[in-house]
């Protein structure tokens, strides 16, 4: 039964599933990646995933009842006492719906990280990422290449998918949205007292030792 929930929370390309994932390692936890999860409901065809498709489909996002039901019981499963979620709560709706889960559940949060960049870095790194088509890694022009160029390190497929130039401002749009939707949520957790931002440019494996140490130190107090 968990006791105890870390939330990562950034915008996208923030790199916070990078982190949940070292976070994840270095403290020997589970991560919970909520766009996954929902991912995964949608691939195995339930009941929920049909719907939250039909959702995402019509252009919403999905109903935040329907990603508590997936979330509720994911967490139920988890015999770990930590457990880490990333890119959830979305918004100040889930973040109340979440309290209610983990009153159910005897649980509680013990931190939130927030990974704060810079919007024109944002743009910059969604402008500069491309994936493999075969396996979906990820890449990033001229910052993290594939070692043979033009072929995936992991599946050696050669067929990759990227953003055009031209789309930057559909992820100022995105991030803005985005945005809109955390500032409550943000508010909430700085609130509680829970809330500790992150510089996101700072480098991955500076972030993730600050963040393991954080926790560390919390843990050995309880
Ligand atoms: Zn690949």
């Amino acid at each position: 039964m968990i006791s105890d929930v870390i939330v990562v929370l950034g915008p996208p390309g923030s790199g916070k599933g990078t982190q949940a994932r070292a976070l994840s390692c270095s403290l020997d936890v589970p991560s919970i990646g909520m766009g996954d999860l929902l991912r995964q409901e949608i691939a195995d065809g339930t009941e929920i995933g049909r719907l939250i498709q039909a959702e995402v489909e019509s252009g919403g996002a999905p109903d935040t009842a329907l990603v508590m039901d997936v979330l509720n019981s994911r967490l139920r499963k988890i015999s770990a006492g930590t457990v880490i979620l990333e890119g959830f709560p979305r918004d100040l709706a889930q973040a109340e719906a979440f309290e209610s889960v983990l009153k159910d559940l005897r649980a509680k949060i013990l931190m939130v990280f927030l990974l704060v960049v810079p919007e024109e870095e944002l743009v910059d790194r969604a402008l500069r990422r491309y994936s493999c088509s075969g396996c979906s890694a990820i890449y990033s022009v001229g910052k993290r290449d594939t070692a043979v160029d033009g072929v995936c390190d992991v599946c050696r497929c050669t067929k990759f998918t990227r953003r055009s130039d031209d789309q930057s401002h559909i992820i100022r749009k995105r991030l803005m949205l985005d945005k809109k939707k955390a500032s409550g949520l943000i508010s909430f957790y700085e609130g509680s007292g829970m809330l500790m931002s992150m510089d996101g440019c700072a480098p991955v494996e500076e972030i993730s030792r600050v963040m393991s140490r954080v926790i560390e130190s919390k843990l050995s107090l309880l």
